[in-house]
C-alpha cells in the first residue's frame, strides 16, 4: 500500500505559492504496538497552517522543510494494534496533509459513526466552531441589543460568531469580501447587515450600518478592517483577538493604523482586548458540542462548507482560502 502526502517544499518569503508544496508518494506507514493505521477521509485547511510554513517566532514549532504539512483530519481506522478500536471506526486525528498516517490511540478522539456530516468535526462542531463560541461568549461577553462586528464573516469562524451573537440577542454586523459573500451573510446566515471590505467607501458603509457603534469586535483579520472599526468602538467595548489574517503573508509589520493610534482608541474607550489560542481551552469542549449540536438541529446555526476533492487539490485550496476564495469552512474530501 502506498501513501500520498504533501510536504513543505520551501519556506515562503511573503505570499506562499504552489511551489512551496510538493506531492510525494511513499510506502504506507506501519502502526507500532498501541497505535492505529488511519486513512484520512476529510482534511481541514485552516489559516494557522500559513504560520507553520514560516520559521519566525510563534506559539508553535514550524513544519520542517521536507516534512508533511500539519492538519486535523477525520479518519477511518484501517488497522488497530490497540484494544478498543477496530477497523472502520471513525476518529478525529492530527494526520496532516496525507492519505495514511499512524497515531497512538490516546492521540485520537473517537467520533460517532452515525454523524450525518463527519466533516463538521473539523468545522462547526470542532476547532473553528469552538473558537467562535469561546471567543465571543467568554471574552466578547455580548449583551442583548449590543452590536457585534466580525470580519471573514462567511468563513469557518466568523459565520458562527455572527449567528451566536444573534442567538444571544445581539445585532450581528458582518464584514466580508464581495457582494455575494455579504448577501450570503444576511440571507443565509441571518446577519443583520454585512459590508464589503473591498468597497472604496467601506469605512463609511460600515459606520452607516453601526449607528449605535460597536460593542464587540471579534478580530479575525486586522489591517484596513481594524482601521475602519476602531473609530466606531463604544465605551467598554470588548475585542476577542482571534486572528490577524491580513498579516499572515506579510514580510514586515503591517502599515496603516499605528500601534500607538490603536492603543489610544483602546484607552479612550476603556476597551478590553484579549488574545486567545483555542488550544488552551480544548478541555472545555464537551459543553460546547452539546449546545452547538442543538443549535444546528433547531436551525439556529447554519453552516456551509467549501469542499474540494482530492489531496492534490489541498495547496491551491489553502492558498485560495487565505485570500478569500472560500465560502464557508474549507475542507478536502480525501478518500
Ligand atoms: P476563513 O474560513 O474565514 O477563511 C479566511 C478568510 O479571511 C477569507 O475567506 C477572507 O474572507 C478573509 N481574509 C483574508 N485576507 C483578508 C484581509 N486582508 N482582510 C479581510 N479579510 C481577509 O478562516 P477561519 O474562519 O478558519 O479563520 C478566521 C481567523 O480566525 C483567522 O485569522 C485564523 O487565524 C483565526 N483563528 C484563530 C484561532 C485561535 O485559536 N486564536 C483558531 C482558529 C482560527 P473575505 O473574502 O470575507 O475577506
Amino acid at each position: 500500500m502506498q501513501n500520498r502526502r504533501i510536504v513543505l517544499a520551501s519556506r515562503p518569503e511573503g505570499a506562499a505559492t504552489l511551489e512551496d508544496f510538493r506531492l510525494e508518494t511513499a510506502p504506507a506507514p506501519a502502526p507500532a504496538e498501541g497505535e492505529l493505521l488511519l486513512r484520512t477521509r476529510w482534511l481541514s485547511l485552516d489559516p494557522y497552517m500559513r504560520g507553520r510554513m514560516s520559521a519566525g517566532p510563534s506559539y508553535a514549532a514550524p513544519v520542517g522543510v521536507g516534512k508533511v504539512m500539519v492538519g486535523g483530519a477525520v479518519a477511518e481506522v484501517l488497522e488497530s494494534r490497540t484494544p478498543g478500536f477496530a477497523p472502520g471506526d471513525l476518529v478525529l486525528s492530527s494526520n496532516g496533509w496525507q492519505e495514511l498516517a499512524t497515531a497512538p490511540a490516546d492521540a485520537v478522539t473517537r467520533l460517532d459513526p452515525d454523524l450525518e456530516r463527519p466533516s463538521y468535526a473539523l468545522g462547526v462542531l470542532g476547532m473553528p466552531g469552538f473558537t467562535a463560541y469561546h471567543g465571543l461568549l467568554a471574552i466578547g461577553e455580548p449583551k442583548p441589543g449590543e452590536t457585534v462586528a466580525v470580519a471573514a464573516a462567511t468563513g469557518a469562524v466568523g459565520s458562527v460568531v455572527g449567528q451566536i451573537a444573534r442567538i444571544k440577542g445581539g445585532r450581528a454586523v458582518g464584514i466580508a469580501g464581495g457582494a455575494d459573500k455579504c448577501r450570503h451573510a444576511v440571507e443565509v446566515l441571518g446577519f443583520d447587515a454585512c459590508v464589503d471590505h473591498r468597497a472604496p467607501d467601506f469605512p463609511a458603509q460600515l459606520a452607516a450600518v453601526c449607528p449605535a457603534g460597536v460593542d464587540v469586535y471579534f478580530e479575525n483579520v486586522g489591517g484596513t478592517v481594524l482601521e475602519a472599526v476602531a473609530p466606531l468602538l463604544n465605551d467598554i467595548a470588548r475585542i476577542p483577538l482571534c486572528g490577524v489574517i491580513s498579516t499572515y503573508n506579510a514580510t514586515e509589520a503591517a502599515s496603516g493604523l499605528s500601534a500607538s493610534g490603536l492603543l489610544r482608541a483602546l484607552l479612550i474607550h476603556r476597551v478590553k482586548l484579549q488574545g486567545f489560542l483555542i488550544g488552551d481551552h480544548f478541555g472545555r469542549m464537551d459543553g460546547f458540542r452539546t449546545e452547538m449540536a442543538a443549535w444546528l438541529k433547531s436551525g439556529q446555526v447554519r453552516y456551509v462548507e467549501h469542499v474540494v476533492q482530492g489531496l492534490e487539490a489541498a495547496p491551491a485550496a489553502f492558498l485560495g482560502m487565505l485570500k478569500g476564495d472560500n465560502l464557508g469552512k474549507t475542507v478536502v474530501k480525501v478518500g
